[in-house]
């Protein structure tokens, strides 16, 4: 099964709600997503039993990998439950989670009982005050760092840790998120700000390019870099020399890999979105709904991945590299 560019469809993100508990500035401004922002109503958000079908039908199409998240995953009562229908799914390899960490002290061991064997936590900085700022929640870091203590606990490995880095807001934190990574043994990643959505005002000059990054890591804590475990793999990884574990830059803006990208999103209203740009969802649940038969399902989803295009962050920097053509000319010239 591969799309017009050649590319397989293996990962599959599955955000099972759109609600959070965090208003991070980047993701969900409080400005957009305040008291009277409507969120999907409780029947538009697909069940864990059809959330599992769907799943079934992208196995049968090479999924191998699903990422539960949101919104935050662990607002969705039960959650622990759509882990154990996901992995008694036997094409599924791999099950992972991204959460903010709020409520994972509270959720990691069932979730580990249920069959999760990994986690990713969101975590921007380690000082209270920017990490308040960035997530503008009222909650203390200390209940992210809790959350992540727990997950090691309970067993979940690896722990990946996700930072975004925003030029002047957190870039003075990198080197503790570093320090602090590796003092857990967990894989950390810097993820560089990204033009999603229409809300989060988003400007170039705020990305911090992964390379910087990685030079600012190396001077004080030496780096080399390691190789890709397999085709598709969005972080760039970098060993510590020293033999403390590694550190991984998403490095959509800067380095995109539209070339390699093998992933399908699914909405918590059950839409199949092919890119995480794409204006539009292809609706999967009204068929689901209506009764399609599971090789209905397989139709429509192949049908759809078979069409697919999308390289919006190549097209992106190709025009960004445009923009700054023409303004270095014309300083230039
Ligand atoms: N609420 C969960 C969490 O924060 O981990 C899961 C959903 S959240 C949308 C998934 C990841 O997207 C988080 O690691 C977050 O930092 C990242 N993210 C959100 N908006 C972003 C942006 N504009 N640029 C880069 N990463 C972003
Ligand atoms: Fe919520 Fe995650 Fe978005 Fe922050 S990044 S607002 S925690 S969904
Ligand atoms: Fe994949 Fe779209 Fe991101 Fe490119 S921009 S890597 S196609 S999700």
């Amino acid at each position: 099964m591969i799309d017009q560019l050649g590319r397989p469809l293996r990962d599959l993100r599955v955000s099972v709600t759109d609600r959070c508990n965090f208003r991070c500035t980047y993701c969900m401004p409080r400005e957009v997503y305040g008291r009277d922002f409507h969120f999907l109503p409780r029947p538009d958000l697909l069940s864990f039993e059809e959330i599992s079908r769907l799943v079934r039908v992208f196995a049968a199409h090479g999924v191998r990998k699903v990422r539960l998240t949101g919104g935050e995953p662990l607002l969705r009562r039960d959650l622990p439950a759509l882990v154990a229908q996901i992995g008694a799914i036997d094409e599924v390899e791999d099950i992972a989670l991204t959460t903010n960490g709020v409520l994972l002290a509270r959720h990691a061991r069932a979730l580990r009982d249920a069959g999760l064997r990994r986690v990713t936590v969101s975590l921007d900085s380690l000082d209270d005050a920017v990490f308040r700022a960035m997530s503008d929640a009222d909650v203390p870091v200390a209940r992210v760092v809790e959350g992540i203590d727990a997950a090691l606990a309970a067993g979940l490995r690896p722990v990946k840790l996700n930072a975004v880095i925003r030029r002047g807001v957190n870039e003075a934190g990198v080197l503790d998120l570093a320090r602090f990574a590796r003092e857990r043994g967990c894989v950390l990643r810097f993820i560089e700000f990204m033009d999603v959505g229409t809300t989060n005002g988003w400007r170039l000059e705020e990305v911090v390019p992964a390379a910087e990054l990685v030079a600012r890591i190396d001077a004080e804590m030496p780096l080399e870099p390691a190789t890709p475990s397999y085709r598709g793999e969005v972080a760039g990884r970098h060993r510590y020399r020293d033999g403390g574990g590694e550190v991984g830059m998403i490095a959509s803006v800067t380095q995109p890999f539209c070339a390699d990208c093998t992933r399908a999103r699914l909405s918590a209203d059950g839409r199949l979105y092919t890119c995480l740009f794409a204006g539009e969802g292809h609706d999967l649940r009204g068929p689901l709904r209506a009764g399609a038969s599971d090789t209905e399902l397989s139709d429509l989803v192949g049908s759809i991945w078979g069409a697919r295009r999308d390289r919006y962050s190549e097209a992106r920097s190709e025009l960004t590299a445009g923009l700054r053509r023409v303004e270095m000319s014309f300083i230039g010239g």
